[in-house]
């Protein structure tokens, strides 16, 4: 997070850099079943994002002593490879990779019925080959659409956006620069057919009035990223049993 002088943000007309007006999307495409070995696969294009999802299991959980008698658990691992940010990032796991991955499983973990699967893990890769900020939104979003595709019963999706201030004004999905440059960056998910929150973290300031005017934002967008995700499955699984809201 920088500083509101630190570059301009907005053009003359108020658009941002990328010719967005404050409340826009980046475009999103979500593919699955681009893994043959995977139980589900996503793909997810978001802007500059492009990143890989695989979901294995319900299997036993290994090893035998995290394996709990009352539920299964959800193991996200979020990875960025070295090729996917400008300046080549070390491969292998870091605080950022750990916390990120930490937080995407306790989200999926809340939308899967785990208590159908006693003793069984639940593994969800997430490969970030491209970054173009927003990649734990993207992420977790594609791997909602993974996990369904696996036939993992569960509870609801997982949808997320995020918001943030850049030269004092909130705006919708930050790009690279503008989460560089900008004063805060909030990325919520929520489940949407309850709206319940399962991820919501905060980098820099928002005074309340502009943390509403954001989450109030991000709640709007994520129907359409819902659509996204539920368009996604309807094509290649127009038949299948559980239904995700229409
Ligand atoms: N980034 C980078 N190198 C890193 C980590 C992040 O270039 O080691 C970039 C990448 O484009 C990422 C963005 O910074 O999408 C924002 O990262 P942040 O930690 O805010 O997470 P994200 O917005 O991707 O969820």
């Amino acid at each position: 997070m920088g500083t509101a002088s630190d570059k301009k943000l907005f053009d003359d007309n108020g658009l941002r850099l990328d010719g967005r007006s404050p409340g826009d999307l980046r475009p999103i495409r979500i593919e699955t079943d681009v893994l043959n070995r995977a139980d589900g696969s996503a793909f997810i294009e978001w802007g500059g994002n492009k990143i890989q999802v695989a979901v294995y299991g319900p299997r036993e959980a290994y090893p035998r002593h995290m394996q709990d008698i009352n539920q299964a658990f959800v193991r996200a691992r979020y990875n960025m490879a070295a090729f996917s940010v400008d300046e080549r990032k070390r491969p292998g796991p870091d605080r950022r990779s750990m916390e990120i991955s930490k937080v995407i499983s306790e989200a999926l973990q809340a939308a899967v019925m785990v208590e159908l699967f006693p003793r069984a893990q639940i593994d969800v890769f997430i490969e970030v080959l491209q970054a173009d900020a927003g990649t734990r939104i993207a992420g977790l979003t594609a791997a909602a659409v993974a996990l369904a595709a696996a036939g993992v019963p569960m509870r609801d999706l997982v949808v997320g956006c995020t918001a943030g201030k850049v030269d004092g004004k909130v705006v919708l999905d930050l790009s690279k620069e503008e989460d560089n440059f900008g004063q805060a960056d909030l990325p919520v998910a929520i489940m949407p057919k309850s709206g319940k929150v399962v991820l919501m973290q905060m980098d820099g300031d928002l005074s309340i009035d502009e943390f509403n005017e954001a989450t109030s934002m991000i709640f709007k967008a994520t129907e359409r990223i819902n659509q996204i995700q539920r368009d996604a499955l309807k094509k290649n699984y127009s038949s299948n049993a559980q239904d995700w809201g229409e």
